[in-house]
């Protein structure tokens, strides 16, 4: 069963490109893109509420200040990231702090059903994050990186990769105990990005890079909402690394600052008629 849902992550990769966007050795960006696309819904997956904020906010701010529509799906709330309070006062404590980062980044919040330490790649996971997709129909999906230190991130992922592709079947059912309406099929995704976050750096490469140096410091007074991001709970220096990322990657792309995303290997073919153009 997981090799055959294997098979179905590259299926979905093709659909992706069957469906419309393609690499063109633009760096992902198309020719003409900001003219002739129409508006984008981003849906942002990350496994713990934070987790995407922190890592790609600054683009996803940018997004929507340009006009797009920005979603977050926090698959669990990470809850079970404070050793001085309790999962359940925590996890109010972290939808709280999703609910105010997320609106001040532009965006909306979805909270997955799982729990921290405990998301599933299962049928189920796979169906759920299916629907959420029919639901909120996304031009564009950001989502870690294939590899991570964290199997929640990994299995965010993974399931992502496969919900894509049966959110786009009509045949295939997404009611699951968590969906109780089922949406239509949905294939109009036409991007598929990975963003950079310390804990899914293997094998990672910054293949594009978003100039975020409008956003920068929007970003930075929102994503400091989440206490754990603020300093004040983990030992890891968040906004410190974030920010100093942020900095490191703006000179490698010749900005003030940017936030990178890495692409599939099979999208990152350059086609040229001669060796010119
Ligand atoms: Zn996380």
């Amino acid at each position: 069963m997981k090799q055959t849902f294997g098979y179905l992550a590259i299926l979905a990769l093709l659909l992706v490109i069957l469906t419309g966007w393609k690499g063109d050795g633009n760096n992902g960006v198309r020719k003409g893109e900001k003219m002739k696309d129409p508006q984008r819904t981003i849906l942002a997956i990350g496994a713990h509420a934070g987790d995407m904020e922190i890592a790609c906010g600054a683009v996803l701010a940018k997004q929507a200040q340009l006009g797009d529509r920005v979603v977050f799906l926090h698959l669990t709330l990470g809850e079970g990231g404070n050793p001085k309070m309790s999962a359940g006062k925590y996890g109010e404590q972290k939808r709280r702090e999703a609910l105010e980062v997320d609106s001040l980044l532009g965006g909306e919040t979805i909270f997955g059903p799982y729990r921290d330490g405990e998301l599933p790649n299962d049928e189920t996971a796979r169906k759920y994050v299916a629907n959420v997709i029919r639901m909120v129909k996304p031009t564009d999906i950001i989502t870690h990186w294939k590899n991570s230190i964290h199997p929640d991130h990994s299995n965010a992922h993974a399931v992502t990769m496969d919900a894509v592709l049966l959110a786009s079947l009509p045949s295939v059912s997404t009611v699951t105990p968590y969906s109780k309406t089922e949406f239509p099929a949905w294939r109009g995704v036409r991007r598929i990005l990975y963003t950079e976050n310390w804990e899914d750096m293997e094998g990672y490469e910054p293949y594009i890079y978003v100039d975020v140096t409008e956003s920068f410091d929007v970003w930075a007074k929102a994503v400091s909402k989440y206490e754990f991001i603020g300093g004040k709970i983990s030992s890891f220096p968040y906004l410190n690394y974030y920010k100093s990322l942020a900095t490191v990657r703006g000179a490698e792309g010749g900005y003030t600052h940017a936030v990178t995303f890495d692409i599939d290997k099979f999208e990152k073919k350059i086609r040229l008629r001669n060796l010119d153009q």
